[in-house]
């Protein structure tokens, strides 16, 4: 259907399934895109049933048995660098699109999806040929073994709204770079974007049923997608609880498993850092992106003597560099949170932080921009404890914590004392202290004197509840393949 954005851009938005590479309806409802900066409905989406989710894998298997194990790394990795061009020269609108549906600012944030898309197709294209090559293994005089890494076959995928399509390239490259075909079930609160990308996948010439891309609900469409007997693999984006019932469901025909999953990451201010450099990395560790991203510091631990110093900092860093309003305007830092249930969310969150006796030192309310939009100013507590609501649990919005301690040994038991371990960061300019303290740190990746930092070479993921497995990098590709052993006897 013709949709006019609000920077005036008209384009044909894809409105229903993407299976073997054609628009098909959708039985599951219908899904509402709400522009959450005007809470003005953009579009409506169809969405999938079971049964809508049956014929995509159907359509992915087939295509799997009869075409795709065929087609050599070199062909995937030419189509993937096709996808790629496309992308990029379509990258003006992609970004609109998701500023509206999003609410992400366009400049900033979501041309940076955008970009990561870009690069990690032309990352895992250069990988595509390499997928496949395993190891010789010497036994014995007479006999000798290799492997070979094999892909699963039919890949599930399921990503949250944070970053539609960030978190769709992580899992798209990988995946089509090891020989699988995939069946994609975005999230019911960021349904655009990647519809407008599947037009792409089939002018870059990929063949019909490779790529399928569904929305849907979870509990109908996820969760088929999840415990389908027909699906080899399910690769999992979003929330910790969700994550546990998508692994529950995979168990009838024991589909591999990976997860990528929410957190409450610390974020240590040591008294010998570059305290401006800390303040920085501190503000856009949890105000980028709203506060909704999974690594996010969303505990920040400043030691004693520098903390009044820190606080007074953090706090002009806030005011100073998160600009609120219109997502598209090329000066807007800090959009709304991505719809209305979000919002009261984290409001929510806000409230009860004070009501457990935290002290709001920022922001802590609403700010409607023009009296529309769910917009939330960042804000900061501080006068917390391990037991309130807001230092346990991941609120998902531009709220921050901050706690003092004493002692290396204090910070390091407070940071860690968390069931989850996506990510950590550490201000030091004491070379071993910042080694010591990234070996006792649970966490899947440690930022030292950054945060947040992330690059398609390197691998994300997460331990305890924050994940299984890793994305990106060569690791993120290992996930996507099998190893065969092969055993050769000469006697
Ligand atoms: P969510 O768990 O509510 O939903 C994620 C996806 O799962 C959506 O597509 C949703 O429709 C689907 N889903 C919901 N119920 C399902 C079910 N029963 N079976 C199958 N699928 C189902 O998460 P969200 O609110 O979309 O995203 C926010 C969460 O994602 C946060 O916790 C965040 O930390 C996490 N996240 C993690 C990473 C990471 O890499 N570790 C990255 C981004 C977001």
């Amino acid at each position: 259907m013709q949709v006019t954005l609000p920077d005036g851009k008209s384009y044909d938005q894809p409105t229903k399934l993407f299976i073997n590479n054609e628009w098909v309806d959708g039985h599951g409802g219908s899904i509402e895109s709400v522009n959450p900066a005007t809470e003005q409905v953009i579009c409506s989406v169809e969405a999938a049933d079971e049964s809508d989710v049956d014929k995509a894998v159907q359509a992915a298997r087939n295509c799997y048995e009869n075409v795709w194990r065929k087609v050599t790394g070199a062909e995937r990795a030419q189509l993937m660098r096709k996808l790629a061009d496309l992308v990029e020269k379509n990258k003006d609108l992609l970004t609109s699109i998701e500023a509206a549906d999003s609410g992400k600012p366009k400049y900033g944030n979501c041309d940076g999806d955008v970009d990561e898309l870009i690069y990690v197709l032309r990352y895992y294209s250069g990988l595509a040929e390499k997928a496949g090559n395993g190891v010789t293994i010497s036994t014995s005089n007479e006999k000798f073994a290799y492997t070979i890494h094999e892909p699963y076959g039919v890949c599930g995928q399921i990503i949250p709204w944070n970053y539609p399509i960030a978190m769709a390239a992580w899992k798209l490259g990988p995946c089509l770079a090891a020989g699988n075909v995939l069946v994609m079930k975005l999230s019911e609160y960021t349904p655009l974007s990647m519809l407008v990308i599947c037009n792409l996948v089939k002018e870059a010439g990929f063949p019909p049923g490779v790529v399928n891309v569904v929305n849907g609900y979870g509990a109908k469409a996820g969760n088929r997608l999840a415990e389908h007997p027909d699906v080899d693999k399910i690769a999992f984006t979003g929330s910790t609880a969700t994550g546990r019932s998508v692994m529950k469901a995979a168990t009838g025909n024991m589909k591999a498993v990976t997860m990528e999953l929410g957190g409450k990451s610390p974020l240590l201010i040591f008294d010998d850092c570059d305290l401006a450099k800390a303040i920085e990395w501190a503000h856009i560790g949890i105000m980028y992106n709203m506060g909704q991203v999974c690594s996010a510091t969303s505990r920040i631990l400043v030691q004693e003597g520098i903390a009044d110093k820190f606080v007074e900092g953090f706090i002009k860093q806030c005011n100073e560099a998160s600009i609120l309003g219109c997502p598209l305007d090329q000066k807007t830092s800090h959009g709304p949170q991505v719809n209305k249930i979000q919002y009261e969310k984290v409001l929510g969150y806000i409230e009860k932080g004070k009501a457990e006796g935290a002290k709001c030192i920022l922001g802590g309310e609403a700010a409607p921009q023009n009296g529309k939009g769910y917009f939330i100013k960042p804000t900061a507590f501080t006068n917390v404890n391990k037991d309130m609501t807001i230092w346990k649990e991941e609120i998902f919005g531009p709220v921050v914590v901050i706690d003092t301690f004493k002692t290396e040994e204090e910070a390091i038991a407070k940071a860690n004392d968390t069931p989850y371990g996506l990510a950590a960061a550490l201000f030091t300019e004491n070379i071993r202290r910042a080694h010591r303290v990234v070996k006792e740190l649970r966490a899947g990746q440690v930022w030292v004197n950054s945060d947040n930092d992330s690059d398609p070479r390197v691998p994300f993921g997460g331990v305890k509840q924050s994940g299984i497995g890793r994305e990106l990098g060569e690791y993120g590709l290992s996930i996507y393949t099998q190893a065969k052993a092969v055993h050769i006897n000469l006697d």
